[in-house]
């Protein structure tokens, strides 16, 4: 049951029930869209215990002109089997980084990071590393403001190269963080070695923390070995305050789901956040 509501989708329009999308629509479609400038980035604030905005992550999205918002649940698995999370993910990364340098000049959000989703494939390209550097070039984005999120998936595969490609970006001031905590496989001392600056406990986690002893228990223990290990921990997923209030108890400090805020359009964000400074 926790699987099934991971990548809930959320751009349910019955319309779209008729079309069967197949894959090789949708790959055509990913091709297209992306010559098209289809896609875009939302981006869903993230805040501390204190209420200040700590960051955002951005959150990719298509809108097809004949078949509306299209979950990204639903098309990354294609844009990952048919390769075309390369050209995606490198437009990903470089709209994340054209970003950072519009809100630079501004007093709440031009101080904060942008955590970026990559896929397990664009990770493990020879070229990764030389990709983002040369987004961060091309743009004159700060290094230091762009945070990458990884899975413990991905990192299972070339955990060297891998490790070896966190420190050379690392050396520029970005930063990784372990997204979907908690439902990989993780141990201890493969953990250690992670060049990573934090942890995100996993929604399903959050959804269930209130009735179910063994998710708050694991949310205590993401809690502690974020301590120990000397990262922070952000919860994603929080829908109410009594989830908040629970984990604020379990030590956990950083914030986000829609309790604080949906996934917006870059203007929209910049309105909202307004709105309450
Ligand atoms: P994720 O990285 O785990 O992102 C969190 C998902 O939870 C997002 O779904 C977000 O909109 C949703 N969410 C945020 N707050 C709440 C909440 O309070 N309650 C609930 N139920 N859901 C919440 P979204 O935007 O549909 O994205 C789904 C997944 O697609 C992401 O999961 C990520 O794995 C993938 N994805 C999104 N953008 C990108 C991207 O640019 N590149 C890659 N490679 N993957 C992406
Ligand atoms: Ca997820
Ligand atoms: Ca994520
Ligand atoms: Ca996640």
């Amino acid at each position: 049951a926790k699987a099934a509501g991971r990548n809930s989708v959320r751009f349910f329009d019955p319309s779209m029930q008729a079309q069967v999308r197949s894959r090789a629509q949708l790959e055509a479609g990913i091709r297209r869209g992306l010559e098209r400038g289809e896609f875009e980035l939302h981006y869903q604030p993230q805040y501390c215990e204190q209420g200040d905005l700590i960051g955002v992550e951005s959150l990719l999205r298509w809108g097809h002109p004949d078949m509306g918002m299209i979950s990204p649940a639903e098309f990354i698995p294609v844009a990952e089997a048919s390769g075309l999370i390369r050209p995606l993910g490198r437009w990903v990364v470089e709209e994340a980084c054209r970003q950072l340098v519009c809100w630079s000049g501004d007093s709440v959000l031009g101080g904060i990071p942008i955590a970026v989703n990559i896929s397990a494939m664009q990770i493990h390209q020879d070229n990764f590393v030389d990709e983002i550097l040369s987004a961060l070039n091309k743009t004159g984005a700060d290094a230091r403001r762009l945070k990458l999120e990884l899975t413990e998936s991905m990192l299972v595969r070339n955990v060297e190269q891998t490790i070896d490609k966190m420190r050379r970006l690392r050396k520029h001031g970005v930063g990784f963080s372990l997204d979907d905590f908690g439902t990989g496989f993780s141990s201890l001392s493969y953990l250690k070695r992670l060049p990573l600056d934090q942890l995100k406990i996993d929604q399903s986690f959050v959804r269930d923390l209130l009735d179910d002893a063994n998710d708050a228990a694991i949310v205590r223990t993401i809690v502690a070995l974020g301590e120990s290990l000397d990262l922070s921990v952000i919860a994603e997923g929080v829908e109410t305050h009594e989830q908040r209030q629970a984990l604020l108890e379990y030590g956990c400090r950083y914030f986000q789901g829609y309790l604080f805020g949906r996934p917006l359009p870059a203007e929209e964000l910049l309105a909202s956040v307004r709105c309450y400074s």
